[in-house]
């Protein structure tokens, strides 16, 4: 069997690097089933060394066979290049099935193609929603679920939403043969975070920081295309970071387009410590140290959960619903009161990670399982 692996953004090399890590664990021990074969293709979204290769090397990732080179255009562009490649790709592979993960550009393209060609998609995350349509992830994710033939839930809420949008579930089971396979597998992140802290070892440069802060800081990582692209809501969530560093450090890891926005309107910050992106090994260690987070990030608003901390989320919806209903995320937007509402209520919560929201810490095994079991229904070629 073999399986053209789709990546391209830094939480897709995050979430496939589990599923690399399952079929390896498969072929070790597969016992007379047949072998899967994974081709990975990077298509270049993120391809800085501390947004792409750091995660290739820590999470020992198996090295892309093919590298398009495709980002930093509009997305249009990029989406279109990307259908381009990849239909050369999948044409020249003849996989039994793509796997895409999440909801960027990458994600899309290669659903598309793969699908037009007839070879059966499997989307890793599906089901997500924020009903927001302005956020670009959500055209991704709507358009790809619909084209998929296996979706992989992370949530129960993920299956609830497929369900209002037509897909026939019954029981966890489709109804008929011809229909996808919609399988509540959990969070392939919550595998991540589980296997990687027994081996994650921070750099020196992130065991030093942490030290500087004995009595604890905060994370914060800000990224969403609605706060860089939103000059009024980007400084409105600055102002805040800096008045809640005065009295509890903040640590904000940059990312790059983030700086862009940054260095385009001069802004300085002064309390906030801001850093480099880190590798996945050092924001885990962060993860663990801090008191609290402060984020746009889908990942690491499930991340803050994994690793027992509270999180305020600079968003005005969240596609993570299960967290907010339990009271371990509050959604502050970009507003400057509400997210110092937000801090004062969450400043030391306890959070309880015993509840099972994403999962038994197999999702990717699972996946592999769902996979084997009906791979060869529809290939066609
Ligand atoms: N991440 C990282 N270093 C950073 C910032 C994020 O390793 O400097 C990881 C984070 O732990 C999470 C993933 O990247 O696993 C989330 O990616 P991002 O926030 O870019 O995307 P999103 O989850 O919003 O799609």
């Amino acid at each position: 069997m073999k399986i053209v692996t789709i990546v391209g953004a830094r939480p897709q090399f995050i979430k496939a690097a589990v599923v690399s890590r399952a079929i390896e664990e498969y072929n070790r021990d597969r016992r007379g089933g047949c072998m899967i074969e994974e081709v990975i293709v990077h298509t270049g979204q993120h391809f800085d060394e501390n947004m792409s290769d750091i995660f290739f090397q820590e999470m020992s990732i198996p090295r892309p066979r093919y590298h398009l080179g495709i980002g930093g255009t509009s997305h249009g562009a990029m989406t279109g290049r990307m259908l381009e490649r990849l239909e050369e790709v999948i044409l020249r592979e003849k996989p039994d099935a793509v796997m895409v993960y999440g909801d960027t550009n990458s994600t899309l393209a290669g659903a598309l193609a793969a699908v037009k060609l007839h070879v059966p998609v499997a989307h890793v995350e599906a089901g997500l929603r924020s009903y927001n349509m302005r956020m670009p992830e959500e055209v991704n994710r709507i358009l790809t679920d619909r084209i998929s033939r296996w979706l992989f839930c992370p949530t129960a809420a993920s299956v609830e939403n497929l369900k209002n949008e037509g897909f026939c579930i019954q029981d966890g089971k489709r109804l008929f043969e011809h229909q996808p396979v919609v399988a509540l597998v959990g969070d392939v992140m919550y595998d991540a975070a589980l296997f990687y802290k027994k081996i994650a070892r921070p750099s020196q440069e992130i065991a030093e920081l942490i030290k500087k802060f004995p009595d604890g800081f905060y994370l914060a990582t800000i990224h969403r295309a609605e706060n860089t692209d939103e000059s009024v809501r980007l400084q409105s969530i600055l102002k805040a970071l800096e008045a809640i560093a005065r009295e509890i450090p903040v640590v904000l890891p940059l990312h790059p387009r983030t700086r862009q926005c940054l260095m385009v309107n001069h802004n300085q910050l002064e309390y906030v410590h801001q850093i480099a992106p880190v590798g996945y090994f050092d924001m885990i260690t962060l993860l663990s140290h801090c008191r609290g987070v402060f984020t746009d990030s889908g990942g690491i608003q499930k991340e803050a959960y994994f690793f027992g901390k509270p999180c305020v989320t600079l968003r005005e919806e969240t596609e993570w619903v299960e967290l907010v209903e339990h009271g371990f995320n509050i959604l502050a937007g970009a507003d400057y009161e509400r997210i110092l509402a937000a801090e004062s209520r969450m400043r030391d919560k306890r959070i309880d990670t015993l509840i099972d929201l994403y999962g038994s810490g197999n999702a990717g095994r699972k996946i592999v399982q769902v996979l084997l079991e009906g791979v060869y229904e529809h290939t066609a070629y």
